[in-house]
Order: C-alpha cells, then sequence, then structure tokens
C-alpha cells in the first residue's frame, strides 16, 4: 500500500509499504477514506519528538471502512464506517474505568515524556505518534490496523460525510475537552491562545456553549479573521499588541474566567527561549503558557490542549499561586466525548468541516505537510484522501 513515511526532520515521503494485517483477535482493518493532518504531526515533522524512526508511517486522525476484523470483534463487522480516536485505549482498566482513555495503562509498553517518572505505568499509546507512545503505525495511507476495536472506532451513519465527522478523531474532541476543562458556560469571559485547528475548535465549543466574551491570540491575521467571521472572537495580534495586557484591559482590568493555551511547547514570540528549546537547555517555550497565566483573572482556569514536553525555566508559578489559578492539561480522553460529539454533528450544533482549507490527494501528502508547517495558501486545515 502508499503511506506518509517519516524519513527525517523535514522529510516525509509517500512510498510503498507492506500492507498491515490483524495482530490481535480485537483488531480491525480499516481502507481509509479521509485523513487529516494535526498540528501535532508538525512537532514530528520538525524533529521535536525523539523516538520517531525512519520508515514510521504517520498519522493520527482518519476514518474509513472495515475491510477485516479479528475474531474477538463483537462492536463492528465488515463495510462498517468508522471514524476512530488518536488514543488507543483497552476500555477496562483502572483508568479506562474513569472514562481516563488517555491514561489507558495497558497499551503503551513505552515511557511517553516524564521526565520524573519514578516507577510510573506509562498512558495510552497513540497512533503514528513515535516510539514514545507505542509505535503503532498510523493512518495517513491507504489501510491502518486498529488496535482495541470494541473500544476506540465510532460508527457512522450513511447519512454524514466524510468531512463532517473526520475531526471526531481529535481536534473536535480536543478543542472540546479544552473549553470543558476551562469551566465555560454561558456568559463566560475566554481567551484562546493559538488559532490554529485546535483554537478554532475551541472556539466552535465555547459558541456553542454559550460563552460571552471570547477573544482569540495569534499572529497569523488569516486565522484570526476566520475565527472573527466564524465564531465572533475578538481578535488579538500578538506581534502587534501585547496579548495579556490587551485582554486586561478590555476586561475590567480583572483578566477572562479561563484561558485556554491551544500553542503548546514551539510557541513563538520569545527569541531566547526559541533558542533555548532548539539547543535543548529548556523543554519547552513557555512564552503561551506566561501569556495565559497573565491573561486570566484571579480564580480562573488555564486550560492547556496544547503540547508540552519536559521544563520550563520561565514558568511564573508565583503568579498563579498569587491569583489562585487552577491547571486543567493532558491528551484528549477521546473515546469518552466522541458520541455526544456526534450528536451535535447530526444536530448541526457544529459543522467541524467549515475549518478545512484545503483537499489533497495522499501522494501530495508532503506537499501537504509543507504548506501547513509555513501558513502558506492561508492554510488552516489540509484533508488527505487515498
Ligand atoms: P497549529 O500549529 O496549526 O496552531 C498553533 C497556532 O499557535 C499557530 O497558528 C501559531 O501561529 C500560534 N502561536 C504560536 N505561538 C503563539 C503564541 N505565543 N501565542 C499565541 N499563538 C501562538 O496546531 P494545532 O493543530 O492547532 O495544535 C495546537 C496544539 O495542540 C499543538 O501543540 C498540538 O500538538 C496540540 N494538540 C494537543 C492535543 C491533545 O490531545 N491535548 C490534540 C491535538 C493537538
Ligand atoms: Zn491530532
Ligand atoms: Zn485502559
Amino acid at each position: 500500500m502508499r503511506a506518509l513515511v517519516y524519513h527525517s526532520a523535514h522529510d516525509v515521503k509517500v512510498d510503498s509499504v507492506p500492507d498491515p494485517v490483524l495482530q490481535q483477535p480485537d483488531d480491525i482493518i480499516l481502507k481509509i477514506t479521509a485523513t487529516a493532518i494535526c498540528g501535532s504531526d508538525l512537532h514530528l515533522y520538525r524533529g521535536k519528538v525523539p523516538g520517531m524512526k525512519e520508515g514510521d508511517i504517520m498519522g493520527h486522525e482518519f476514518m474509513g471502512v472495515v475491510v477485516d476484523a479479528g475474531p474477538a470483534v463483537t462492536t463492528l463487522r465488515k463495510g462498517d464506517r468508522v471514524v476512530v480516536p488518536f488514543v488507543i485505549a483497552c476500555g477496562s482498566c483502572f483508568f479506562c474505568d474513569m472514562s481516563l482513555f488517555a491514561a489507558c495503562e495497558t497499551t503503551n509498553p513505552d515511557r511517553g515524556t516524564i521526565m520524573n517518572k519514578k516507577s510510573l505505568r506509562p498512558g495510552a499509546a497513540l497512533f503514528g505518534f513515535s516510539h514514545m507512545y507505542g509505535g503503532v503505525p498510523g493512518g495517513q495511507a491507504e489501510y491502518v490496523r486498529v488496535p482495541k476495536a470494541n473500544v476506540g472506532p465510532i460508527k457512522i451513519p450513511d447519512t454524514l460525510e466524510d468531512e463532517k465527522v473526520l475531526f471526531l478523531s481529535d481536534i473536535l474532541p480536543t478543542g472540546y475537552q479544552a473549553v470543558l476543562n476551562a469551566g465555560v458556560g454561558p456568559g463566560s469571559s475566554v481567551a484562546i491562545f493559538g488559532a490554529g485547528p485546535v483554537g478554532q475548535m475551541a472556539a466552535a465549543c465555547a459558541h456553542m456553549l454559550g460563552a460571552g466574551q471570547v477573544f482569540m491570540v495569534d499572529h497569523h491575521d488569516y486565522r484570526l479573521e476566520f475565527a472573527r467571521a466564524t465564531y465572533g472572537v475578538i481578535p488579538v495580534n500578538f506581534d502587534q499588541v501585547d496579548a495579556a495586557e490587551c485582554i486586561i484591559e478590555n476586561t475590567g482590568f480583572r483578566g477572562v474566567d479561563a484561558v485556554i493555551d491551544a500553542v503548546g511547547f514551539e510557541a513563538k514570540g520569545s527569541a531566547l527561549e526559541t533558542a533555548l528549546t532548539a539547543l535543548k537547555l529548556e523543554g519547552s517555550s513557555g512564552q503561551a503558557l506566561r501569556q495565559c497565566i497573565a491573561a486570566v483573572r484571579r480564580g480562573g482556569t488555564v486550560s492547556v490542549p496544547g503540547v508540552y514536553a519536559g521544563f520550563i525555566h520561565g514558568f511564573l508559578f508565583g503568579d498563579a499561586f498569587e491569583k489562585g489559578i487552577g491547571f486543567k492539561t493532558g491528551q484528549t480522553h477521546v473515546q469518552r466525548y466522541m458520541p455526544e460529539l456526534l450528536a451535535f454533528i447530526e444536530q448541526g450544533k457544529l459543522k467541524p468541516e467549515v475549518l478545512i482549507s484545503h483537499r489533497m490527494a495522499l501522494e501530495q501528502a508532503a506537499e501537504g505537510y509543507k504548506m501547513f508547517d509555513k501558513k502558506d495558501d492561508a492554510c488552516r486545515k489540509i484533508v488527505l484522501r487515498p
């Protein structure tokens, strides 16, 4: 089959590779009909995640049709159309029983990125996300093997076309979890840092839940403008103003109820931190997180879906203490939110497909990565079709 393969930083190619086969009784094989490129894939693409090996198949946002199923698969059969969560979870361990699927302790034999790990068990394996997260081949391919098929994939009614439901695999639940973790409800004031796909889905969910004033911070005007036109956010360009200062001045000098950091460890805006991170003298850039802590009101919440790794020197924990802030963060417990989000899509309350700016053939995936990385051609989100 054809699949998007990692060779080295900034070098990915669609190659011919062996077809996947069933390995466990509860595996399925999926023929991919649509797959997307995620901001998380960019961390891998830029060579920022240790544990990627030459030959790894990338991609964790995908859907398709079941073409083969192991004997222990009870919830699906050949011909079913499904969207697959990027988190691989067993559905029956200590954490899965609490619906904390991203913490599933049975699917990842490796370590993740925790530095002060002691003898902690690992969290869940992820599709196409390096050997730190299980080394499971991803779905930017013609076919993929899906482990734990009774737990993850959600069946899609034939009335909903691929583009309407594809983002159930990651960015829609990620935006939704971020907004729920932030405690957003009717009338809440919110600031979303990062106007990429995750920030946009957070804006869509905040809008659906009736949030009041929603600020969105980025330096790509085309992304800010899309969110203003689609979700009614107040755009703030951090190249032009101090974003947290602007938010504070526009909230009666208090700050917003909740802030969402949809940027993560490659945050721009501090040349020093970007350099220190490149030299591995710093685990993550703290630029966005500092702005988030500054922009939230006393007693508010900072919700962090953006990916972080290792240590940050400039993490102002004293400010967080003084303001009495709560933090919520982590990978998304995708399985937990898929059914209710599918219902919102069916009811027309969410239309995640409006985010798509580019549709390409799988064969053009390398071009797609380059475009999404460079933000060329006003790129918001790319869907690939094998
Ligand atoms: P993206 O790279 O397209 O978007 C990030 C945006 O942040 C860009 O538009 C960029 O200009 C902006 N940005 C950079 N520095 C900033 C700063 N200092 N202040 C404000 N904005 C800044 O990626 P995405 O797909 O939207 O993903 C965003 C983050 O969410 C990534 O870190 C990704 O890995 C993470 N993610 C996490 C989960 C999860 O399960 N928690 C799931 C999906 C993605
Ligand atoms: Zn993703
Ligand atoms: Zn589990």
